[in-house]
């Protein structure tokens, strides 16, 4: 059996941060699937499939969908990646029980270099690409209730990877075009 070494890229950062653009472009560069979980679930909803129906409210609340249902959905779409090259994650894991169950899964993926990355944006530019993007879960309120659970619930994420030595920290407040050469580096080095 002959075994290719494939990549796979954990994409973390706040709301805001510019990890779906970025996490885009990197996808087609080096043919990489783009698994974003948010626009999974957006899909759904508009779709009225049962996972849609359970992650709504959650999601235009600004909270976070349940666990479980994540757990699922991560585990579907690492099963069903057709992309020979590897994959990307954006917008998961978001709880250190993700996290934790994401590394489990990994795992089966003993030929896959994986990535961690933080896209670090400050709060205040944060708060002004939110409230510029006008998704429809962007408005103030509930704007202000995504940042809160990312630090309440996601930031210590970046701690479950910072204490295993996994974390690379990557200046997210640039220009688009030097964010994603960086990337680049962090990733062919
Ligand atoms: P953003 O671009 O603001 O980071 P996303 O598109 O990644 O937002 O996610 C939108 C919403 O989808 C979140 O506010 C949350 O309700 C839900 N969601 C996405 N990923 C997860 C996850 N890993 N765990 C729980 N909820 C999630």
């Amino acid at each position: 059996m002959t075994h290719h070494c494939s990549t796979g890229i954990i994409f973390l950062g706040p709301p805001g941060s510019g990890k779906g653009t970025q996490a885009q472009l990197l996808a087609e560069s080096y043919e990489l699937s783009h698994i974003s979980t948010g626009d999974i679930l957006r899909r759904s909803i508009v779709e009225k499939t049962p996972l849609g129906l359970q992650a709504q409210n959650y999601v235009e609340r600004g909270e976070l969908v349940p666990d479980q249902l994540l757990l699922d959905l991560i585990n579907e779409a690492l099963q069903n990646n057709n992309s020979p090259s590897g994959w990307i994650l954006d917008g998961f894991p978001r709880t250190v029980v993700q996290a934790s169950f994401l590394d489990e899964l990994l795992k089966k993926f003993s030929q896959t270099s994986v990535y961690v990355v933080n896209l670090e944006v400050p709060e205040d530019v944060l708060l002004e690409r939110l409230l510029l993007r006008g998704r429809q879960d962007d408005t103030a309120e509930i704007i202000r209730r995504r940042l809160e659970v990312y630090h309440n619930q996601t930031a210590p994420v970046l701690d479950y990877y910072q204490s295993k030595g996994e974390l690379h920290r990557v200046n997210g407040d640039r220009q688009l075009e030097e964010i994603t050469s960086s990337l680049k580096e962090l990733i062919a080095a």
